[in-house]
């Protein structure tokens, strides 16, 4: 497409005047005006291209704008385009069918949403009924969605102005080594006393009142933070001593994400529940989901689960959801993110690190990694304080110009930027963006010690 900055002024001229978004000031945003998007790019209406390291909010997976999904949309719109959910339609049994067959153990039964906080939503409603009990445990360094359970769960500064301090939540701490909760020295010490403190929490609040725990596998939005081996398995113990619903929220590292299916893959974990959203369909069309475990969906045989959507397993939603498992599957999509993970971001990533004093620490695996930026290495203090916001926030603000500048859309978070291109990254475009970064880190380092 020609640049067009006529278009493009009038695109954004009637954001400005009407639409109102997510999380912002309406007042102090400046959202860029996008004229289209393919493969690993997306471009403006001034004809400027960036390298799309964010895939979004984390969740184009096979890229955007792939012609197998583009072409299951239009054939589904051609055919059927919405149903209520209340009927048996092909897309949305295929749909179910397809991830039913990769969820791990006994996940065999799917309800979808439109999303992943709905998925979380239900994923909690399902576990309160299946258990009579009322409470659940969540990280305080997680992410699960933006409405009333999903936002409660949460653990960033975002749940704040949502608490209305009545939701059954109580938050523990998850093993996160290089900020370690417990004063712990290795991996072994980290994942041993995280476990304790969990136990000691279900203990404490009364496991009579526990329904579920929920974990992202790997927490993404708060920081990519790879459990240490014999961590999930540990939580899985807990959960059964004590007849709790262990959740894994895999709406961020599911489908490809970190280089297998899902992120419990890497663990061998069996979750009871198990939500999704973004990968499954890398949002072409909004959908998420809930995988149910046997025994859950046996409490719901004879009585009615009594939750629904209007738009629960829309048609146009799962077509693009079978679309982009097979396409994933037959173009080996999951085991290239694997590849450039190990191969290209990884070792690149450490070698970035090695450069540049501001990146205390990488981390990650797949497509899915994050450095963790930093004014000194020794105290680890944070380029930027927690939760900063306008002159205190203003390096990582200058960082995030630097490598939109430079042609590099990044995913960036409080002191850290993620680097998380699609699945379908190439060597040479994992490449190019690592020598956008290794430019733009260089604004971050002015501010070390
Ligand atoms: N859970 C996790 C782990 C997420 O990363 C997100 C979104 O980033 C959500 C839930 C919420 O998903 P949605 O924004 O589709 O409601």
């Amino acid at each position: 497409t020609l640049p067009d900055p006529a278009l493009g002024a009038a695109v954004k001229a009637a954001d400005r005047a009407h639409v109102f978004h997510s999380w912002s000031a309406q007042g102090l945003i400046d959202p860029l005006a996008v004229a289209g998007a393919e493969g690993s790019y997306f471009w403006d209406f001034e004809g400027n291209r960036y390298l799309d390291f964010s895939s979004q909010l984390v969740n184009t997976n096979i890229g955007h704008q792939h012609p197998r999904v583009v072409a299951a949309i239009q054939e589904q719109a051609a055919r059927l385009c919405t149903f209520a959910p209340g009927f048996a339609v092909e897309p949305r049994s295929e749909a179910a069918r397809l991830i039913a067959g990769r969820t791990p153990g006994d996940l065999n039964r799917i309800f979808f949403t439109n999303g992943g906080a709905e998925a979380v939503e239900n994923a909690v409603r399902m576990a309160r009924l299946h258990t009579g009990r009322p409470k659940v445990l969540s990280a305080y360094r997680s992410y699960h969605g933006a409405t009333a359970a999903a936002i409660h769960l949460t653990g960033d500064p975002r749940r704040w102005p949502n608490d209305s301090g009545a939701a059954g939540v109580v938050h523990f701490w998850a093993p996160f080594l290089y900020r370690s909760p417990f004063h712990a020295e290795t991996e072994e010490q980290e994942c041993e006393r995280a476990l304790r403190h969990l136990e000691d929490t279900v203990v404490f609040e009364g496991p009579a009142t526990v329904a579920a725990i929920v974990l992202e596998t790997v927490p993404g939005t708060a920081g990519i933070m790879v459990p240490p081996d014999g961590y999930l398995a540990g939580v899985r113990e807990i959960c059964d001593r004590y007849g709790i619903v262990f959740v894994l929220d895999e709406v961020m590292a599911g489908f490809g994400r970190t280089g297998r299916w899902f992120a419990a893959d890497h663990w061998g974990v069996v979750p009871d529940l198990m939500t999704f959203a973004k990968g499954v369909n890398s949002g072409y069309v909004p959908l998420g989901g809930v995988a149910i475990s046997d025994e859950i969906a046996a409490t719901f045989e004879k009585r009615p689960y009594p939750g629904g959507l209007t738009y629960s397993g829309h048609p146009l939603a799962c077509a693009s959801a079978v679309a982009t498992i097979t396409t994933m599957a037959e173009e080996g999509i999951v085991e290239n993110a694997a590849r450039i993970g190990a191969d290209v971001l990884g070792p690149g990533l450490r070698e970035l690190a090695e450069r540049h004093p501001a990146v205390g620490e990488v981390r990650g695996l797949g497509v899915f990694w994050a450095l963790e930026l930093v004014r000194d290495r020794t105290t680890r203090e944070p380029l930027v304080p927690y939760n900063a916001a306008g002159e205190d926030n203003a390096p990582m603000a200058a960082l995030a110009a630097a490598c939109r500048a430079a042609g590099l859309w990044p995913f960036v978070n409080m002191n850290r930027i993620h680097v998380v291109p699609p699945c379908t990254v190439t060597d040479s475009e994992a490449k190019d963006g690592l020598a956008l970064l290794d430019e733009a880190l260089t604004v971050a380092d002015r501010h070390t010690a």
